[in-house]
């Protein structure tokens, strides 16, 4: 196989000057993936690690765009499967309480400016010459940050955790670009999701 191009990224690889992925200590289980005929559509990378365990921004400045606690999730009864439903459930992943099923999460966005060169190109690529991108944060433990705040390179945000549509402790991370550098609700975003291979090496 050739590697030439964008395959890399369509292999979930990242490429050289990409942010590490923002988990240590953590262990690789699910791509993005968007083959309805494969088990699901799934719209981000999933990283398992232990509950707690500490998640950073990307190392260069960032802003809190959304930091959303789930109002469904308490530390008893965290996720969709201690309430009693199956993961994916439609009432868990169309509920505002639930967060739409991402639990406690933290979205930051990272001004185009600051992306490596190889992010900024595959932007270019897909015709979104300029655009930033809002990096998702789902299913986390708590949050540590403030919508709003600036953020210094590689800052912690919170921990790992297993809240909302989750069945295990995991990170999913999620990558959309927008161009408007000020938004603050992530739902105008999500047509132009990505794979975190754009911008995260794993
Ligand atoms: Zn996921």
């Amino acid at each position: 196989m050739r590697l030439t191009g964008g395959d890399f990224q369509s292999l979930g690889l990242g490429s050289a000057d990409s942010f590490p992925a923002p988990v240590v200590n953590s262990w690789w289980v699910r791509d993005y993936n968007l083959d309805p005929n494969f088990t699901f559509v799934h719209y981000g990378w999933d990283l398992a690690a232990a509950v707690g365990e500490p998640l950073f921004a990307p190392p260069v400045p960032s802003r809190v765009a959304v930091a959303s606690l789930c109002r469904a999730c308490t530390p008893a009864k965290p996720n969709a499967q201690a309430h009693g439903f199956k993961t994916g459930d439609s009432s868990i992943v169309n509920s505002p309480e639930w967060n739409y099923g991402y639990g406690h999460m933290v979205g930051l966005r990272v001004l185009h400016q600051d992306l490596p060169a190889s992010a900024q190109a595959e932007l270019a690529r897909r015709n979104l010459t300029g655009y930033h991108l809002y990096i998702i944060y789902a299913h986390m433990n708590s949050i540590e940050v403030q919508a709003g705040a600036e953020l210094q390179a590689g800052q912690r945000i919170g921990t790992l955790g297993n809240t909302g549509n989750s069945e295990g402790p995991h990170l999913h991370l999620e990558v959309r670009a927008w161009n408007n550098p000020n938004e603050t609700s992530l739902g105008a975003s999500f047509k132009n999701h990505m794979t975190p291979a754009v911008v995260f090496r794993r």
